[in-house]
């Protein structure tokens, strides 16, 4: 499988993603009759480009001459192109932090307090608002009560609810529903038509960038798909193949287990009984039954070890007792078939 041009798709082209759309269209509406609300809140699920949104946003309402978006040629969109507009400020969750830190969110209020650089407005992204914690909430609701001069505040976040409703409330939301199935379809086979997206969709709740970023770990499916192939062969050491899994992507390796196995579950299903033809590669029905018993077996382990991947337990056990199960299994069939 290719690996997708998406790692790097420009802020620009998720912004005018058809699922924006209406958004997009609300901001361009408020800017045009000058009621630019002091705080937007962009709220919906992962995965769909809020924070993408959220740069447009704050481009456009720098945008010199703005029409249907940031025009790309004044000097405030040529700062942006450099990323260094001072009248721009973002802040966000620091590696190896989990939360937006208070510090970080009072040198953003600071840096709103200063003059415009271009004598327009300041605007400062939050993203994801609902990683701050009391304290930052708290320091920015004075900002949001009494903002200093002309500013925009634009805050995301998957899980509004969990910012306190003095924020919420004094913001302006915009909620982000997921498009249509055919639609992010659509979307993601013109970012990359050799990717096969429907399986990848269907696993994170419609979602397209979320999509993009599982076809990212090509190199995982590439590894799965060489060890489920070993293990059908009946080589490979389960073991060993459970701690290469630990050490690799563990979760989204059980993601794709749970799509391997559904999917010859679902060909086990619909595909036509053999005629016991020599070499006919389908199976007796009775065989055929049980081995989709099986599968249901391994899709039940599968999900189990999914979720116990947040506990305790060892992944590498996980893996392994996943791994015996699937290699006694791809076995029986390996002796049917033989027979056969
Ligand atoms: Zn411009």
């Amino acid at each position: 499988m290719a690996e997708p041009a998406a790692t790097d798709l420009s802020i620009g082209r998720i912004a005018s993603a058809p699922w924006l759309a209406p958004a997009r269209e609300r901001v361009l509406q408020m800017l045009r009759t000058g009621r630019l609300a002091h705080a937007l809140l962009l709220q919906g699920q992962p995965g769909l480009g809020k924070q993408a949104l959220a740069e447009w946003i704050g481009r456009v309402a720098l945008c010199e001459s703005p029409s249907d978006g940031p025009c790309g040629e004044c000097a405030s969109c040529r700062l942006h192109g450099a990323d260094s507009h001072p009248d721009l400020v973002r802040v966000g969750i620091r590696e190896d932090k989990k939360q937006i830190l208070v510090d970080d969110v009072r040198e953003m209020i600071a840096g709103l307090t200063l003059k415009s650089y271009r004598g327009r407005r300041k605007v400062a992204l939050i993203d994801p608002a609902d990683a701050m914690n009391t304290n930052g909430a708290n320091a920015l609701l004075k900002t949001l009560e009494e903002p200093a001069g002309e500013t925009l505040l634009v805050l995301t976040a998957s899980r509004p609810e969990r910012l306190p409703a003095t924020i919420a409330s004094r913001c302006q939301r915009l909620k982000i529903a997921a498009p249509s199935r055919a639609t992010a379809l659509e979307w993601l086979r013109e970012i990359d038509p050799g990717v096969e997206w429907g399986p990848r969709l269907a696993l994170v709740a419609g979602a397209p960038l979320a999509a993009l970023a599982l076809a990212r770990v090509a190199p995982v499916d590439k590894d799965m798909a060489e060890l489920t192939s070993l293990l059908a062969r009946g080589e490979g050491d389960v073991v060993a193949l459970a701690e290469r899994c630990q050490k690799a992507q563990p979760g989204e390796r059980l993601r794709w287990m749970e799509n391997w196995v559904t999917e010859r579950i679902r060909k086990g299903l619909t595909a036509p009984a053999a005629d016991h033809t020599p070499g006919s590669p389908g199976l007796p029905a009775a065989l055929r039954r049980r081995h989709i018993q099986g599968l249901y077996g391994i899709l039940d382990e599968t999900r189990a070890a999914r979720a116990a991947l947040q506990g305790p337990a060892s992944v590498a056990m996980l893996f392994e007792r996943l791994f015996v199960k699937l290699a006694r299994e791809l076995e029986m069939l390996r002796t049917a078939r033989g027979r056969g």
